[in-house]
């Protein structure tokens, strides 16, 4: 105590008044975000925001006094209790002073403060910090990892916090600038404001979101939006109304000095059964913990994994906090309000394929390049969410989009997606595989793909007396065609200028004339069918599902040349499927590290609202936060009716009238249910094997592939990773391709019981075609997540939740330049359409019409031979 308190004296020389610190507070580096689930005061400590001029003293004083003042006015004397703090490391290892000031607070908490914290989230982890924490948390012990949390992702964060709690960026919703808040020393304790609490919520209709003992269930607010299908403004509204009965909790001090209340909170905790281990064991892990976020820090800070700082991210992360503190109301300063701007080359709306390869790209050719990304993850429709089952460690990784992908893995492919891989350095690592399963009307078709088990096992079952020679000549016509496009010169020579001139005199050696002539290659695939005279049903059949599979339409919609290029690939000797080792995440991870290692970045959580026109031609864009980001050239990966919302009503006439006149000729495409399981794989084969294939399709008639709840594609990608589910167990992804109307579900309130009960019937469905190939599924199941066409809107920012447009061949979609200079297009609403390839495709083109020739020149020198001799 004696030695404290002489602590107390020499670290603090002079008595501090909250006042003195307020300029420091108002910057958010350090500030109360409320209370977690368990009422513990939660401070929240943001490197990225501790100013340059700050030296490493100035920050830990801060961090002591918060300290100090949980000590004196948050915890109730006598007891032992313990804050929770957030450790922010975005930006820290460009932030030389937060590593001084973390080894000062060691050194603080060590000595002075052991035993009061009683666990540290660390997240925001720079790429390589997380490799090194994958590393360390093997050999942490048990009670380490549970005082010292390493976030794979923020969102986790809403396990203990409410959304209302966290800032955007930490994966909550609560609006920047922030209002910042000391707790007010005079206030009435903590039982009171429960009460007031509960008062507000049963007057407010809200009484659900009590639990049995009258406490507010935090819980149901940190629960991620997918989890609970709320859309974001019900999570806000629901959020900021439960929180503000929370924040009364959560704000104010459990005893204002000298008044007794009955219990601490942990009894109060313990009382509502929320487990609170002995402050011993809290004690003696505490300062270790620390330490160990420290050492990350450092580490990271020695590897010096990004060097180059632009001015323009600098302006960018220099946003100022705002606060309240002591009672006293801060209006949000001028400077929170005023927009701070910075600078790019090329600024690209969406992280979506096309949006990251676009990116990529153009920073691979030394162009400066800012993704802004309206969610909290990257990827678009590729994007990989995570959940967690009570009671199970680890997380269930679920992917929202594609799961089929081929000619990845081989160094030889003409892959447009591999393409960008080797311009880029960086690619994933990738798992092999044979085979899919499909349920169709006749029966089981369990066959590798390839010819062989196509002709020797599926032909003779299911085919006519003469389909395995209306197969062979099938194949004999579609392989010429098939090696004049995978051999032919790869489309990333493609710009819609003149200069294609030159790029495509790169590959005249290459060029291999079409049969038939170039334009068979825009004809529906049906009329290539019905020229090679196949009229075997099951092929026919087999040829739409798989031209449906590929882009939403059966062969009367489909190009030729997307089903030859697959057919070439799918279909040839030696062919295999190829899954990203770690996911979409990992597929996207490596698209997202090949930017930055150019010198791009990726901005998550960053809406763009407007792009700015100047002068008749794209200057920038304005984000929903009010910044601004200033750039010569803009592109929209977003889909193109998000695109017209963005371009204010009179600012560009010309393109105004382009968006709204050449889309309007294409129908759209229908929407999704889906259904995300995590269960127990007990008895079932460790991994994909022919009894078990990872993925499988359910059609349950042919006369109408389009129709709504005909066709079902379910992938369990676990089974070829199982590291993308806690151990035992696997992740399950069922949907419907494209088929559910959206008008079944556009008028319904998600909270009505009619919206309930539709939900139910879609994820019966659903069910009934995972449980064809998982036995005992009900019994198995330990989380499940049902999406709707709503869900499916929100998630994937698409309007009416489409997939896309419906392109039927020979019509193509149109192209990426726009009438507006300096404002281009890439992604599924521009040619060649829907697909993992096609929208690289147009990611890669788009790039190339914002370079030069000999930039353009220089980026296809970074190509690998790609042509290999096409046999079946
Ligand atoms: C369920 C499903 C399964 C699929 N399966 C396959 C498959 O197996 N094989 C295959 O090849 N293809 C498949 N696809 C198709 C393929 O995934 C998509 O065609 C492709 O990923 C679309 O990419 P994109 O870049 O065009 O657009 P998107 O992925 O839609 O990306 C657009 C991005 O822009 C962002 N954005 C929009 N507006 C704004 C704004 N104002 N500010 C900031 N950001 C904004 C969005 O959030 C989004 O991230 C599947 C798609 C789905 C939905």
């Amino acid at each position: 105590m004696e030695e404290n308190q002489s602590w107390r004296l020499s670290y603090f020389p002079k008595p501090l008044q909250d006042t003195e610190l307020l300029s420091d507070l108002k910057e958010g580096a350090v500030y109360f975000c409320g209370r977690d689930f368990a009422l513990r005061p939660a401070l929240v400590m943001r490197a990225g925001r501790v100013p340059f001029a700050w030296d490493a003293p100035r920050f830990a004083r801060l961090f002591m006094f918060c300290m100090e003042y949980f000590l004196r006015y948050m915890a109730v004397p006598g007891r032992v209790e313990n804050v929770v703090v957030i450790i922010d490391l975005q930006d820290i290892s460009y932030r030389h002073m937060a590593i001084p000031a973390l080894m000062e607070l060691k050194e603080v908490f060590t000595h002075q403060n052991a035993g009061r914290v009683f666990c540290f989230y660390v997240c925001n982890m720079p790429f390589l910090v997380r490799a090194l924490v994958n590393v360390v948390e093997a050999a942490m012990t048990e009670r380490a990892r549970q005082k010292i949390r390493f976030l794979s992702d923020v969102s986790q964060l809403r396990e203990d916090f409410a959304l209302n709690q966290l800032e955007r960026d930490l994966g909550g919703c609560r609006e920047d600038p922030f209002q910042l808040a000391l707790p007010d020393p005079g206030k009435s304790s903590c039982m009171e404001f429960a009460d007031t609490a509960r008062d507000f919520l049963r007057q407010h209709g809200l009484e659900h979101l009590l639990d049995q003992t009258g406490h507010v269930r935090a819980k149901a607010f940190a629960e991620s939006p997918e989890q609970v299908d709320l859309s974001p403004e019900e999570v806000s509204l629901h959020s900021w109304k439960a929180g503000l009965a929370m924040e009364s909790i959560a704000i104010q001090p459990c005893l204002p000095p000298g008044r007794p209340v009955p219990g601490s909170s942990r009894q109060r905790i313990a009382a509502r059964g929320v487990a609170s281990p002995p402050s011993s064991a809290v004690a003696a892990s505490n300062s270790r913990s620390l330490g160990l976020a420290v050492g990350f820090a450092a580490g990271l800070r020695g590897l010096r994994i990004v060097a180059k700082r632009r001015a323009s991210r600098l302006a960018w992360r220099g946003r100022k906090g705002h606060g309240r503190l002591a009672g006293v109301q801060l209006q949000a300063t001028a400077a929170a309000t005023e927009a701070t701007e910075s600078e790019a080359d090329v600024v690209v709306i969406g992280s979506g394929l096309a949006g990251l390869t676009c990116a990529g790209v153009l920073a691979a050719a030394g162009k400066s390049v800012t993704v802004l990304e309206s969610h909290y993850v990257p990827g678009g429709a590729a994007h990989t969410f995570r959940a967690r089952a009570k009671g199970i460690k680890g997380d269930f990784c679920f992917d929202s989009g594609p799961s089929l992908y081929g000619g990845l893995s081989g160094e030889r492919t003409s892959s447009p997606l591999k393409h960008v891989y080797q311009i880029l350095g960086e690619e994933p690592e990738w798992i092999t595989y044979d085979r899919w399963n499909a349920f169709i009307p006749e029966g089981e078709a369990n066959a590798a793909i390839g010819y062989e088990e196509f002709v020797s096992k599926l032909l003779p079952r299911f085919g006519g007396p003469d389909a395995p020679q209306q197969w062979e000549r099938l194949m004999n016509r579609i392989i010429p065609m098939a090696d004049a496009i995978c051999n032919g010169p790869p489309p990333s020579f493609v710009r819609e200028d003149l200069g294609v001139a030159a790029t495509l005199a790169r590959y005249l050696t290459k060029l291999k004339s079409i049969p038939g002539g170039p334009q068979k290659l825009s004809e529906p695939f049906s009329q290539f069918l019905e020229d090679a005279k196949v009229t075997d049903p099951f092929i026919k059949n087999w040829m739409d599902m798989f031209a449906f599979l590929l882009q939403g339409l059966p062969s009367y919609g489909a190009p030729t040349s997307m089903m030859a290029y697959m057919m070439g690939d799918m279909y040839k000797k030696n062919t295999c499927l190829d899954f990203p080792k770690g996911g979409n995440e990992a597929l996207v991870g490596a698209l997202v590290r090949g930017l930055e290692k150019h010198g791009g970045q990726v901005l998550l959580k960053k809406h763009v609202e407007e792009v700015l026109v100047e002068g008749g031609r794209a200057a920038g864009v304005r984000l929903k936060d009010g910044h601004v980001i200033r750039a010569p050239t803009v592109v929209s990966n977003a889909d193109w009716q998000v695109t017209k919302s963005l371009i204010k009503e009179g600012s560009a006439p010309e393109l105004e009238d382009y968006l709204k006149t050449t889309w309007k000729e294409y129908k759209l495409l229908k929407s999704f249910i889906h259904l995300h399981l995590g269960f127990r794989g007990d008895g079932l084969p460790s991994g994909h094997c022919e009894e078990f294939p990872a993925q499988w399709g359910v059609f349950n008639s042919w006369s109408d592939l389009e129709a709504p709840r005909n066709a079902v594609l379910v992938s369990c990608p676990s089974m070829l990773d199982p590291d993308l589910a806690p151990p035992g167990h696997h992740v399950v992804h069922a949907y419907t391709p494209a088929t559910e109307p959206w008008e079944d579900w556009a008028d319904l309130d998600e909270g009505s019981s009619e919206y309930k009960k539709k939900k139910q019937e879609a994820r019966d469905f659903l069910y009934s075609a995972v449980a064809k190939q998982v036995p005992d599924l009900e019994d198995r199941v330990v989380l499940e997540l049902v999406g709707t066409p709503r869900t499916h809107r929100r998630f994937l920012r698409k309007p009416s939740g489409t997939y896309g447009l419906r392109v039927q061949a020979p019509e193509m979609l149109p192209g990426h330049k726009t009438p507006l200079e300096g404002f281009h297009m890439c992604g599924d609403s521009t040619a060649p359409g829907i697909g993992v390839p096609a929208v690289v495709m147009s990611g890669h083109i788009c790039a190339n019409n914002i370079m030069s020739v000999p930039e353009h020149w220089q980026i296809l020198d970074k190509i690998k031979d790609w042509t290999t001799e096409l046999e079946i």
